[in-house]
């Protein structure tokens, strides 16, 4: 029987044997390199025959892949030491970075040693699994020292960058020479990338009590400069993702209106004495100011409608403060023109701001509206009052903070919370000159009602059924994407949607089939999470009107291809989730074809004639949009002149750039906003007769 001491001596002496011969390797890699080293060279420096390397190790690819293990376990081992008396995570970045780039690691036998090892990589498996496990190694060391700064979803990708930078820098000094592995710099340098990203982390998550505290308990009226406490009834405005009450709001009543009107005249006779170039400089440090603060805004934004973070984000906000820029830039070139009358007279015409206007605001795009409103008014010398809708209510009021910041004379802007009977009282009121209301049909009639008593002006924004028509010869993919665009961004809550989609037959197939897979690809999910594509409808009760909408297209007869129900899967069933719905086999009748429903959901027919296919598009009361696809642009114009839609697009849809009119035919209003053309809604035209001679008369 053997000792068990003698087994214990025989392992000690194995291993000590081992770690010599692997010692004896990396002495003959630092000298020959890869090809040069074989095992006759690493036995004759270890003095022992090759037979005993194979002994102990097989082959020279296992012998060089335990080499290569030793060495990384040895790095491992320091890399672990030096990370105990790191307290911080700039200390622990500056302990990796220092036993990656320590001036040790380019002597010239330790770097050639690891060279010989990445280049051998991707050739002997046993040395590609060891760098494996090293590159992870380091990416969990790294990850392990951002882990307190950075969100989880942050962690990796900025792992990864530091961990090949550290690679890629190491392998130039390898090269090339120590001096560009300066390690207090690349410390440095990679403390200032992590900070950047710990900032960007922070600007694109702000907390949660910064955004409450950007809501007052109660939201009152903003009048002359300040909030104005209004004796009126008190409503709440909801997050409709979560049912959660956001803040109560005072109603503004004739007595709120009053002092608006008295504020907004002594505003406006400072305002429009300014000169547009004055004007248009307060207007575009309003935009700066809406840019500064959209972080916030978009949370409020999203917070108020339940649209996705990631589309306040991006559009609703910017797409704002491009009107404040844009009208800004051109307040200063409102003129009149000149007339040449013969030598006796020559007459010139002044264009003349209206005095006190009014906004009246819907609830999909609360902020950008109430900025395509005030932004040309005020460019022309007007004062506004704004009545945001009694949903979404919270960002018209920061922006009246905003432009007051700018140095909006106070008056100029004012908002008055409310719903309905506000409004009323706004398009009664004979001292306002104009109302400009973006709404429904209905309360466009009635609110062309209430100004007809005074005979002001009014611009009308309303809803519209626009059809998208995609020809045989579209780019599918391209037709596809802005059929999803036309139905389901802002949960389909977008006045220009193209709902009736009509599809060349010969295509319908293909179109159906990508659009059912890209469909079923949108996240729905809680607004604020930046990855949500679909959020919550605005209130409950427009969800159940949606939801109505749904059941009647399934009994009209429509084949539901995708969708068609309520999303309650975990927090979101305390929200105003629908799935993004499309119905094939759609019939001009039905009543899904026929009437706004101002949600997700999608009616596809189809087509196979152009004559036909432009009679049924223009088949409707309304007039808003449309869109056609095709690639024959020929017939893309011929089409889009024969069809009765204010605002069309040619292979795209959606895309309201502030430089384009915006409005409707028809029953989907009256008037433009953006564009120059807006400036003629909010002036008007004075004519005056200059006389150069005498006066010839009669009498
Ligand atoms: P809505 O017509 O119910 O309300 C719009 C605004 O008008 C709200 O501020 C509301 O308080 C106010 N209002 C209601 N009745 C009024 C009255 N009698 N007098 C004065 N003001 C009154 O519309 P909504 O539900 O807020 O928004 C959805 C509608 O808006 C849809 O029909 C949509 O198509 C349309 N919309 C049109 C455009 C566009 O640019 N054409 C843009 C967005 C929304």
């Amino acid at each position: 029987m053997i000792a068990e001491e003698t087994i214990v001596a025989t392992e000690q002496r194995d291993d000590s044997r081992r770690t010599h011969f692997i010692n004896m390797t990396l002495a003959v890699l630092a000298d020959c390199g890869n090809s040069g080293t074989t095992l006759a060279r690493i036995a004759n420096r270890a003095n022992v025959s090759p037979a005993l390397l194979v002994h102990y190790f097989g082959d020279k690819d296992s012998l060089l892949g335990a080499a290569f293990q030793h060495l990384v376990n040895q790095f491992q081992h320091d890399t672990t030491q030096a990370l105990k008396s790191a307290p911080t995570w700039r200390a622990r970045i500056a302990a990796i970075v220092g036993c990656c780039l320590d001036s040790s690691q380019f002597r010239k036998d330790v770097g050639s040693v690891w060279l010989a090892f990445w280049g051998q990589a991707i050739h002997v498996p046993a040395i590609m699994e060891v760098q494996r496990i090293y590159q992870e190694q380091l990416l969990s060391n790294l990850s392990n020292a951002l882990r307190p700064v950075l969100s989880e979803d942050q962690i990796l990708p900025v792992a990864t960058t530091i961990g090949a930078l550290i690679d890629g820098i190491w392998l130039r000094a390898a090269l090339q020479g120590v001096d560009e592995a300066d390690t207090q710099a690349v410390v440095e340098q990679i403390g200032n990338f992590v900070d950047s990203c710990i900032a960007g982390r922070q600007a694109q998550k702000l907390s949660l009590p910064a955004i409450q505290q950007a809501i007052p308990d109660t939201c009152k009226s903003w009048i002359d400069g300040r909030p104005f406490a209004s004796t009126g009834a008190r409503f709440t405005t909801l997050n409709p993702a979560t049912g959660e009450i956001l803040a109560h709001v005072e109603s503004a009543t004739a007595h709120e209106l009053d002092a608006a009107i008295e504020s907004a005249g002594r505003g406006q006779k400072i305002w429009a004495a300014m000169s547009g170039t004055e004007r248009g400089r307060i207007l575009r440090r309003a935009a700066d100011l809406l840019r500064e603060n959209s972080r916030l805004l978009a949370h409020l934004e999203t917070l108020d409608t339940g649209k996705p973070i990631a589309e306040t984000q991006a559009v609703d906000i910017h797409s704002g403060a491009d009107a404040l820029e844009y009208y800004g830039s051109l307040a200063a070139t409102i003129n009149g023109e000149a007339m040449d009358l013969g030598s006796d007279a020559f007459g010139y015409t002044r264009r003349e701001p209206l005095g006190i206007t009014a906004g009246i605001g819907a609830w999909n795009y609360p902020l950008q509206i109430a900025c395509w409103k005030s932004a040309p008014a005020l460019a022309c010398g007007n004062a506004m009052i704004f009545k945001p809708s009694e949903l979404t209510p919270l960002t018209a009021l920061r922006l009246a903070e905003i432009y007051r910041q700018a140095g909006l004379p106070d008056g100029v802007f004012n908002v008055l919370a409310g719903g309905r009977e506000t409004g009323e009282l706004l398009a009664t009121a004979p001292a306002i000159r104009k109302v400009s209301l973006t709404g429904s049909v209905g309360t466009g009639r009635q609110v062309m009602a209430s100004a007809a008593q005074s005979l002001k002006y009014v611009t009308l924004e309303l809803g519209g059924k626009s059809p998208l028509i995609i020809f045989d010869d579209a780019d599918i993919g391209n037709a596809v994407s802005a059929a999803l665009l036309a139905n389901f961004y802002s949960g389909g809550e977008i006045c220009s949607n193209g709902t009736r989609v009509f599809v060349h037959q010969n295509i319908h197939e293909q179109f159906i089939a990508a659009l059912k897979a890209r469909v079923e690809k949108m996240r729905i999910g809680q607004p604020l999470d930046p990855k949500t594509q679909v959020g919550s409808l605005v209130s409950h009760d427009h969800m159940e009107k949606v939801l109505g909408y749904i059941e009647l297209g399934k009994r009209e007869g429509a084949t539901l291809l995708t969708g068609g129900h309520r999303v309650t899967d975990g927090a979101l069933a305390a929200g105003a989730f629908v799935a993004p719905t499309v119905f094939t086999n759609c019939t001009d009748d039905m009543r899904i074809m026929r009437e706004e429903i101002f949600g997700p959901v999608m009616s596809v027919t189809t087509f196979t004639d152009e004559d036909e296919v432009v009679a049924r598009a223009n088949n409707t009361e309304f007039g808003l949009a449309a869109g056609i696809f095709t690639q024959n642009l020929a017939r893309g114009h011929r089409v889009i002149s024969r069809l009765e839609a204010g605002t069309c697009w040619i292979n795209n849809y959606n895309i309201t750039p502030i430089e384009m009119p915006f409005g409707g035919v028809k029953q989907s209003g009256l008037g433009r906003e953006n564009s120059r053309l807006a400036l003629e809604h909010y002036t008007q035209v004075k004519s005056v007769y200059v006389a150069l001679g005498n006066v010839d008369s009669p009498y």
